[in-house]
């Protein structure tokens, strides 16, 4: 098949990735794209939305904010302050460190794609942000408040942001150019686009394999490589600013649990790891992140 980010109908190499998140253990095929390295699934999946089942983790409720942490996220989103300081240095929260980074204004409208129940558009309304709007098409209904939530595709959303994130969700789309064709539509002039997704282009995928956790078969459709996702960009009219790779430890735990045949959900990481295996995986995933192998990254888009 076509490579769905740099199209190359070259000889991809082929793979079987098994689901490990609930244990399920269903096959799927994938492919490898031969000249950009891009992941993507070949199975058909009847109906995508039975993937996501009631407690899939990205439909928990949001919890309420405490106000350290609305401290925290507001400094880290740009209203800075002493307690904002130390907040985010005692419970650093790398989300809001990434957000941040790129440079956000709590006037900016925000569009979240792939919000599920909007944990982090309820954040940033705490940290002081007032134009929050969410979408997501397999929550169960739309929501207003301080949060507007539509339960819908991109596709069918009208008006006009600033700042659109894909907060690990491009990756579970079949079209990930149309998502990004129809955020670049959305896109005010000046507006940047937010992709955090997770990579081939990353020591997780060369050490674990068909065992990395983050290829989440079959939910993660196209996992694009550094080169892949530029090539992606570029055919939106888009292109890609800045990277920075925000992999945890969570790439070494997981990808250790699939390794000893573990679902995800069958316990948590401090069930199955010491505190000093955890804390090594953190450290290793640091410095790949200095070295640009994390297995996940922030790219930063504008209009080409
Ligand atoms: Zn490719």
């Amino acid at each position: 098949m076509i490579c769905k980010a740099c199209l190359s109908d070259g000889e991809h190499r082929r793979h079987v990735f098994i689901e490990m998140m609930f244990g399920t253990r269903e096959r799927f095929e994938y492919q490898e794209c031969i000249d950009c390295g891009t992941i993507q699934r070949l199975s058909d999946v009847a109906d995508e939305s039975r993937l996501y089942p009631v407690g899939y983790y990205s439909f928990a409720k949001p919890l309420r904010n405490s106000r350290v942490a609305a401290i925290r996220d507001a400094h880290a989103l740009g209203t800075k302050s002493i307690l904002g300081a130390v907040a985010s240095f005692v419970r650093y929260d790398p989300i809001v460190a990434v957000i941040g980074y790129f440079g956000i204004d709590p006037s900016f409208r925000v569009l979240d794609v792939g919000c599920g129940s909007g944990k982090l558009l309820h954040r940033m309304s705490a940290a002081g942000f007032k134009n929050l709007t969410g979408v997501d098409p397999y929550i169960s209904e739309s929501t207003s408040g301080a949060v507007t939530i539509h339960k819908s595709d991109l596709q069918s959303m009208s008006g006009e942001f600033d700042f659109i994130m894909f907060n690990h969700s491009l990756e579970h789309v079949s079209d990930p150019d149309q998502s990004l064709g129809n955020a670049k539509r959305l896109l005010a002039p000046g507006g940047r686009i937010l992709v955090r997704i997770p990579t081939s282009s990353s020591h997780a995928w060369v050490e674990y394999g068909p065992n990395w956790v983050q290829l989440d078969a079959p939910r993660h459709i196209v996992i694009p490589s550094r080169k892949g996702m530029s090539a992606l960009a570029e055919r939106c009219d888009l292109s890609v600013r800045h990277s920075i790779d925000d992999s945890t430890a969570f790439q070494f735990w997981g990808s250790e649990m699939y390794r000893k045949s573990k679902p995800l959900t069958s316990s948590g990481p401090h069930n199955v790891f010491s505190r000093h295996e955890l804390r090594s995986f953190a450290k290793r995933a640091e410095r790949l992140n200095t070295q640009q192998q994390g297995d996940q990254v922030a790219f930063l888009l504008t209009a080409a």
